[in-house]
């Protein structure tokens, strides 16, 4: 065992010679920015939703008014 079953292999395309090439990182690092996306992702939803609940409870009473109104 030399610890390789821990890296991830990335396979890309290169723009020089348009083979696949392989690109291997530590795992470690990996899943760190894996949980860096996932806290943004989440962080994004929570923003998405405190959004709508917004609109939902100041948007549509305004817009309702509004169109009273007229
Ligand atoms: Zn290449």
């Amino acid at each position: 065992m030399t610890g390789q079953d821990k890296e991830n292999i990335t396979e890309y395309v290169c723009k020089e010679c348009g083979l696949i090439h392989e690109v291997r990182e530590p795992a470690d690092a990996n899943s760190a920015d894996q949980w860096k996306l996932a806290a943004l992702a989440g962080g994004g939803i929570v923003l998405l939703l405190l959004l709508w609940v917004w609109v939902f409870k100041y948007g549509v009473p305004l817009v309702r008014h509004i169109s009273s109104i007229e």
